[in-house]
């Protein structure tokens, strides 16, 4: 019985057009994979024997995407970029890059994908399924296969290794005895590969709306001890809690899911040295400097809120420490310790009142101050590096009692201390 896959008419369209000039051409790799799950597939991908130049010739408006690869983006009527891709060849590979040709024939050029999941080609004009590996049968058995011999095509490209631990987690999918060996034996390879693409497959697994499965799969095979190797020694309970929390924070945010995992993978370790740690983990495989910055923000300041029945001036310093422009992060992660049934009991309580002290607008930075280095300055002051100290000490005396924010009561504050703070401790 041949599935039926319904494809949208633009793709239709791309398919129509490039037929019609007498080039085969399919829809493949992930869209025709996603559609066979019955999930709605936004990403369409096209396999052609024409050539780049032919694909330019086509069709009126193309980009050159990847021509070196020999990807031409499509542009449809209404503007949408279709990626469409001349049938491909590896020729030599060395587990990091592929020397490509072009090839004639489709199942050549299926060949060269990675899992038989990913290598079903749909021809929607034929209504055809070309599935010369049995994907469509792994797809329904739930069984993630590589085509080929497992070790060679891990061979041929250690990042396999991530993309099949990924598919596999959010599939729910077995891995094939012989694939899941092969892919362990091969986790050392992992290390010749770019940063930024183990980024970007990191990113993608916890993208998937639940990835306890991924993560799981992740710890089995061995790939955390390279991509995350911090992580990877943390201790069964630890990392069962750090899973259940990352699970909990939403899907789309891949950098507060890693700052959960940290957090509760290693809660033993010196919050200053894990925010180091975690600085430099990032930057080694590139992470963004705000996506870096974010983290390490949230690792390096208070994580516990206060208790419900605190001082409203500790909850104001609470909020300073963790600076308000970032504590939606905080109070996401603090929501996501509520959902897994890691919180303390009464910290619904405290993130209430943690929210409505915030909302009522203490001032909790220098900026907020009713006086600034100028007033100072009109006050006879000198600038230099202390101004900031003394500005510090007056937004101390202001958490601890903002009526104290009055332009009056700041300069008297200053006078009181003789215009400027006690000097730091001399160090020889
Ligand atoms: P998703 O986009 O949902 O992550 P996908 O399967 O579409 O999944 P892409 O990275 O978009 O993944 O790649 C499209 C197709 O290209 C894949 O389905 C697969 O057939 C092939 N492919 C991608 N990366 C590799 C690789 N490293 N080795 C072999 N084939 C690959
Ligand atoms: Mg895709």
């Amino acid at each position: 019985m041949t599935p039926r896959i319904e494809v949208p008419a633009a793709a239709r369209w791309v398919v129509e057009t490039l037929e019609s000039a007498g080039f085969e051409t399919w829809t493949v790799g992930g869209g025709v994979r996603d559609a066979l799950l019955g999930a709605a597939s936004v990403d369409w991908d096209f396999a052609t024997v024409a050539r780049p130049r032919d694909v330019q010739r086509v069709f009126r408006r193309t980009v050159p995407v990847g021509i070196d690869h020999g990807t031409v983006g499509v542009l449809d009527e209404w503007g949408v970029l279709h990626e469409v891709t001349t049938f491909r060849q590896d020729i030599e590979t060395d587990g990091r890059h592929a020397v490509v040709t072009f090839a004639d024939r489709i199942e050549d050029d299926l060949a060269r994908r990675d899992f038989t999941i990913n290598a079903v080609a749909w021809h929607p004009i034929r209504k055809e399924l070309f599935d010369p590996f049995g994907g469509e049968a792994d797809l329904r058995t739930g069984r993630l296969r590589t085509v080929g011999v497992p070790a060679e095509r891990f061979a041929e490209d250690y990042l396999r290794i991530l993309r099949g631990l990924r598919f596999a987690g959010r599939f729910g999918m077995e891995i094939d005895a012989a694939t899941w060996d092969a892919l362990v034996a091969a986790t050392d390879g992992l290390g010749g590969l770019s940063a930024e693409r183990i980024r970007e497959e990191w990113v993608k697994m916890l993208g998937t709306p639940d990835p306890t499965p991924g993560l799981g799969l992740y710890r089995e095979s061995g790939a955390l001890d390279r991509v995350a190797p911090a992580l990877g020694r943390a201790g069964a309970d630890a990392w069962r809690r750090a899973v259940d929390l990352a699970r909990e924070v939403s899907t789309d945010e891949p950098v507060l899911r890693t700052v959960a995992l940290f957090e509760r993978a290693m809660a033993e370790v010196e919050r200053e040295d894990l925010a180091r740690g975690v600085a430099t983990w990032m930057e080694g495989l590139r992470f963004s400097n705000a996506d870096t910055d974010r983290a390490v923000h949230l690792l390096a300041t208070p994580a516990e809120l206060p208790r419900a029945e605190a001082d409203a001036s500790i909850v104001r310093r609470w909020l300073a420490a963790v600076g308000p422009e970032r504590v939606d992060d905080r109070f996401a992660l603090v929501e996501a310790s509520i959902r897994a049934g890691q919180a303390a009991p009464d910290c619904s309580d405290r993130l209430r009142i943690a929210r409505e002290t915030l909302a009522g607008g203490p001032p909790l930075r220098v900026g907020d101050l009713a006086i600034g280095g100028r007033d100072l300055i009109r006050l006879g002051l000198k600038p230099g590096p202390r101004f900031g100290d003394l500005l510090e000490a007056l937004l101390d005396r202001v958490l601890e009692n903002p009526s104290l924010n009055t332009r009056d009561a700041l300069i008297a504050e200053v006078t009181r201390r003789g215009g400027l703070p006690e000097a730091p401790p001399e160090h020889g």
